[in-house]
């Protein structure tokens, strides 16, 4: 591992902090913690913490003396001086010698004795920063570091390899004991600069930001050192498989942990996952737990393997896949309930669903509440695949027991960590065609607003390219009257979010002309776009939808033309009448499996479709001005792109509604349903 620290980026940290009256002390914790915490081998996720020791003036005059610590929330790769809550250091050393306080009163202590009152929540290891005299304290999670304590004899690999400035702990639960055995380990040996917890961790402390860093960098690299050097053994793998397409087993999976509440979950496949789950001994090690304790709020204790035995029949995949995640779902109880008989204060189940899912030879399929989750699930495993693997071509994995680890994945301040979403359409995968126009867009804004997963459909390119480089939602290039194009599209849909929820068919054209004019070309180029398109997309759509089981909901975008022709306008109608029947007759067809099928008829809405050339022409077959025509309806008020999205998302969550068309016109009898 590199030493990254440069004396110029360093001296650049001071003086922009300094402009905004930050001391030095801080500017450069804030640069050795960012070099730590870009580093995915040293902590993912915000896992790990720094502290730094220094003096703060109140505004009462007095300087304080402070230590500045992670705060709950912040990631180190970009924490900047605000996630480091100073609290008092004097109040904290009071307690050294307290032989345990409560999580609550050790939380609430450390709350009140912080300088500002705003600050987010002080580090859950503070006190630990705290009884270390150093001034700069760096802890991480480090790979290397994690493959020699998780091993059978870790903790004296470790003293063999480390020197004596390096103490080893074993296991403790993090916390105000944890910080308590340090103290005492301090005391004793007040000439250590390193502590390696076993299971967990490393710590190192000196007096300067440097100096932390750099010890850091030298056990890590001590470690690597070792692990490349050691003689590796052979892993025996299996490679008589034969494996089924994923895109058959996403949307089942997800039905079915979605149940109770909707999950996303994530596909990804490399060859290290796959080496990791064709190993002979991949039972076994999958099954002991995680790397380092905290992993086990994301993760959970341990993942659901499915064995590519079980994986080689597109028939019986429904079957198979219901009765793993059945048994896991048993196994997680039993696990559950074992464990909190022994717990003094007993706490209440968290879902039963797997996190993680390994298809052997196929993939991995990580498992959460929001995308996000899912990705960092799917981030953590990974380095907990490599960790493991890594100790598994010289040794064994072991870790902390079960207890310990239920400990951990129940601890009301690590469950703190992992935001509850509470939106209504969280979990809900939304995909929207036509999604850059400005229908589309409005839509896409009210579902994202709502908590849902949206992603979007256009054809434009230059449109994709520019939203994908101001926004992180997943945005797709789809020509929906191309069916080839559109499987494309539903294709990388199901490997990054496991299905779909609700569909918006929403791109379409508004060619004009009388109709003993038109070309029959452009009649069919029309319908290909106003009808076909919309066809191709629910019924693709609605095959994922029978697989999860979980329901589903089609919205159309049809037009009040679809009942009330305009003149000049057939082109356009004609199709729309026919879409009006398509979404009536999803409702019909699939309404007893759950799936709903509604629609808009929108009018006189301003968009890329009804743009300004548009408008002057209907104005004039109408014979109004363009305002005129833009206010022709009861309300005299003119319709926008959010009144439209609106009614989609109402039609979204009327959960006993199918089989109906609201119109957003702004008020018009002769479109007005009879
Ligand atoms: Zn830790």
């Amino acid at each position: 591992m590199k030493n990254l620290w440069n004396k110029t980026d360093a001296e650049k940290y001071i003086k922009k902090y300094s402009k905004l009256g930050i001391n030095e002390d801080i500017a450069l914790r804030v640069y050795t913690s960012h070099l730590i915490g870009c580093n995915e081998k040293l902590v993912l996720h915000g896992g790990g913490n720094t502290s730094v020791k220094t003096k703060i003036s109140d505004i009462d005059g007095d300087q304080y003396d402070v230590i500045c610590v992670k705060g709950s929330g912040w990631d180190l790769s970009n924490i900047e001086p605000e996630g480091l809550p100073a609290v008092k250091l004097k109040p904290l050393l009071k307690l050294k010698n307290k032989n345990n306080i409560s999580d609550t009163d050790m939380v609430s202590y450390q709350k009140r004795n912080l300088l500002n009152i705003d600050s987010p929540n002080p580090s859950v290891e503070t006190f630990l920063h705290a009884f270390l005299p150093h001034k700069y304290v760096d802890h991480t999670h480090s790979n290397a570091i994690l493959s020699l304590t998780n091993r059978p004899s870790g903790a004296s690999l470790c003293r063999k390899i480390f020197d004596d400035k390096v103490m080893i702990l074993p296991y403790i639960m993090p916390g105000f004991d944890l910080a308590r055995a340090v103290y005492k380990c301090i005391k004793l040996y007040p000439k250590i600069n390193c502590l390696i917890l076993m299971n967990h961790g490393i710590f190192t402390f000196a007096e300067t930001a440097k100096g932390s860093y750099d010890l850091m960098i030298k056990y890590v690299n001590n470690a690597e050192r070792y692990l490349s050097k050691s003689k590796k053994r052979k892993s025996v793998i299996d490679k008589k498989f034969r494996a089924i397409d994923i895109a058959e087993i996403m949307p089942i999976i997800r039905g079915c942990v979605s149940s109770k509440n909707k999950y996303i979950s994530s596909f990804r496949k490399n060859s290290e996952i796959i080496e990791y789950m064709n190993n002979s001994q991949a039972s076994s090690y999958m099954s002991k737990g995680t790397i380092t304790p905290d992993h086990v709020i994301r993760i959970k204790p341990f993942p659901l393997f499915i064995k590519s035995k079980d994986l080689n029949s597109t028939k019986t995949i429904e079957k198979i896949i219901n009765k793993h995640v059945s048994s896991y779902e048993q196994k997680y109880k039993s696990y559950f309930h074992t464990n909190n008989k022994k717990s003094k204060i007993k706490k209440i189940m968290l879902d039963t669903n797997p996190n993680i899912i390994f298809l052997q030879n196929i993939g991995m399929v990580s498992i959460g509440r929001t995308k996000k989750d899912a990705e960092i699930a799917a981030d953590i495993a990974e380095q907990n695949i490599s960790v493991i693997s890594k100790i598994q071509e010289t040794s064994k994995f072991k870790t902390i027991s079960k207890k310990d680890l239920f400990d951990m994945e129940y601890w009301s301040l690590e469950q703190a960590k992992i935001k509850k979403e509470k939106q209504l359409l969280c979990g809900n995968i939304i995909v929207i065609t036509g999604a850059l126009g400005k229908i589309g867009y409005a839509t896409y804004k009210l579902f994202k607003d709502k908590g849902a997963e949206v992603i979007l459909l256009d054809n434009n390119k230059a449109l994709i390219k520019e939203f994908l480089s101001n926004h992180k939602d997943m945005c797709l290039y789809c020509d929906v009257t191309d069916s080839k194009s559109v499987n494309t599209a539903f294709m990388t849909i199901i490997k990054e979010y496991g299905g779909i929820d609700i569909v918006v068919s929403n791109a379409g054209t508004a060619p004009q002309g009388l109709m003993a004019e038109v070309t029959s070309e452009s009649l069919k180029r029309s319908f290909e776009i106003n009808f076909f398109s919309h066809q191709t997309i629910a019924s693709v759509a609605t095959r994922i939808m029978l697989k999860q089981k979980i329901k589903g909901c089609l919205l159309f975008n049809i037009s009040k033309q679809s009942v009330n022709p305009g003149k000049a306008f057939g082109p356009y109608g004609l199709p729309k009448a026919a879409l009006l029947n398509l979404c009536k007759q999803y409702a019909v067809d699939y309404g007893m499996y759950g799936i709903r099928s509604n629609g808009v008829n929108a009018d006189r809405i301003k968009s890329g479709m009804l743009n300004d050339k548009l408008i002057l022409n209907r104005s004039k077959a109408r014979g109004v001005s363009k305002d005129q025509y833009m206010r022709g309806n009861l309300l005299q008020e003119e319709v926008l792109a959010t009144d439209v999205a609106n009614a989609f998302y109402s039609l979204a969550v009327s959960e006993k509604t199918t089989g109906t068309v609201l119109t957003v016109d702004g008020g018009n009898v002769a479109a007005s349903f009879r």
